[in-house]
């Protein structure tokens, strides 16, 4: 992964790479805009290459090779032109055109210019760099600001394109299905960067990683979650879900414009609990209403482990009626029990109706602000909030 951020580095930073094309009797026949910062002259269409970029003599046999070698075979020069440092390579474009691409490198740091020279990978072409992506098993892309502008195979597979640019008419805003209040891919990095979360894309769950490669560019996997993996979505005391699975499945809920009922549940007086018969107790009472209330859900209800001693339960295509009465029967179920070791627990419990325009915050923030009020007029009942 590492060799990767330091591959991307080289190839996306900006104006960091130039390019210039040559046919077979080295002769310029195009180039990028700004490839004379690079050069001593200015350079037209139909110059020699030998002539405009010097270092290549006696690498024209190197060079002829390439037109006949569609393989990765590239020359590689390190240059000092116009207060650059600056790495040339020459890469098989077709067999009439071969591309050479300056890259500079004056900006990197010292450790990576060498790593970039030895390993000879000064200048990561699209294909190596394809090459590197393809090799992976997640879904690869690279984005900057609100746009992907790299992305591998597999990801090209799992969405149905063929090309990166077809991804702009799918209007494919990735970093609203963590969180629908997110506005581009920058504020997913900040969300996401250096944790995992999960999305669901249809119905594959993946876990979302991210790393920065440069300043504006961020590299984004999404690995399928399997049943292995399963198991890091459950919380090891309790045994019922994490909250960032169940975060992605609100997402989801939201997305899908569904009616849906958002309920913060918490254990009233837990402290005590842990202080009276101390936290292993405490660590049992957790797992038992947890237990207790998955017990009481029906299957397509998702239920969570917010943290500490408060847990999230998501009711799909239920009503606020329904889901108050649904509520009121599992905080019964909570007042008539006798806990092992304490006996008599209560809970409180706040409940917030997803509306058309409501964003994962917005839902949590009502809730929890139910469940306030639920404690504030004395604990053990049921409180909801309207936005
Ligand atoms: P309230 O009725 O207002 O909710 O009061 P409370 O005591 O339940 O709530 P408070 O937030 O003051 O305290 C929560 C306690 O839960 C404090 C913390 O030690 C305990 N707790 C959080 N996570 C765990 C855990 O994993 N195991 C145990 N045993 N205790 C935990
Ligand atoms: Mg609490
Ligand atoms: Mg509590």
């Amino acid at each position: 992964m590492k060799n990767i951020q330091i591959i991307f580095n080289a190839v996306l930073s900006k104006n960091i790479i130039e390019y210039i094309l040559i046919d077979k009797n080295f002769t310029v026949v195009s180039s990028s805009e700004d490839v004379h910062k690079y050069l001593e002259n200015k350079l037209n269409v139909g110059d020699d290459i030998l002539f405009v970029l010097p270092e290549f003599v006696g690498a024209e046999d190197n060079i002829r090779k390439i037109f006949s070698e569609p393989k990765l075979s590239y020359v590689v020069e390190s240059v000092y032109k116009n207060n650059y440092y600056v790495n040339m390579s020459v890469e098989y474009y077709d067999e009439k055109i071969a591309l050479i691409l300056l890259h500079n490198i004056t900006d990197t740091t010292l450790s990576q210019q060498k790593l970039l020279q030895y390993s000879n990978e000064s200048i990561l072409l699209n294909t190596t760099l394809q090459k590197i992506l393809n090799s992976q098993n997640a879904l690869l892309f690279v984005t900057n600001k609100d746009e992907i502008t790299y992305v591998n195979e597999q990801f090209m597979e799992y969405f149905s394109v063929k090309k990166v640019s077809e991804l702009k008419s799918k209007d494919l805003k990735l970093y609203t299905y963590l969180d629908s209040g997110l506005k581009d891919y920058d504020a997913l990095f900040e969300r996401v960067n250096s944790k995992e979360e999960y999305v669901i894309i249809d119905d594959d769950t993946f876990i979302l990683q991210a790393s920065c490669i440069e300043s504006t560019h961020r590299l984004f996997t999404l690995t399928k979650v399997t049943k292995l993996t399963k198991d890091m979505q459950i919380d090891s005391l309790t045994g019922v879900y994490k909250k960032s699975y169940f975060n992605s499945h609100l997402e989801r809920l939201i997305k899908k414009k569904k009616e849906g009922v958002l309920v913060v549940l918490d254990i009233d007086d837990f402290k005590k609990v842990n202080d009276t018969y101390g936290h292993q107790v405490g660590d049992k009472i957790l797992k038992e209403f947890a237990t207790l209330i998955q017990n009481n859900v029906r299957g397509d209800d998702l239920f969570a482990r917010w943290g500490g001693e408060e847990f999230l339960l998501l009711l799909e295509n239920t009503n606020i009626e329904n889901a108050m009465i649904k509520v009121e029967q599992l905080r019964r179920l909570v007042d008539t029990r006798t806990f092992k070791n304490v006996g008599h627990m209560t809970a409180s419990f706040g409940l917030a109706k997803k509306e058309e325009s409501d964003d994962v915050h917005s839902l949590l923030f009502c809730a929890d602000k139910a469940l306030y009020e639920a404690k504030d007029a004395g604990k053990n009942r049921i409180k909801f909030k309207k936005i």
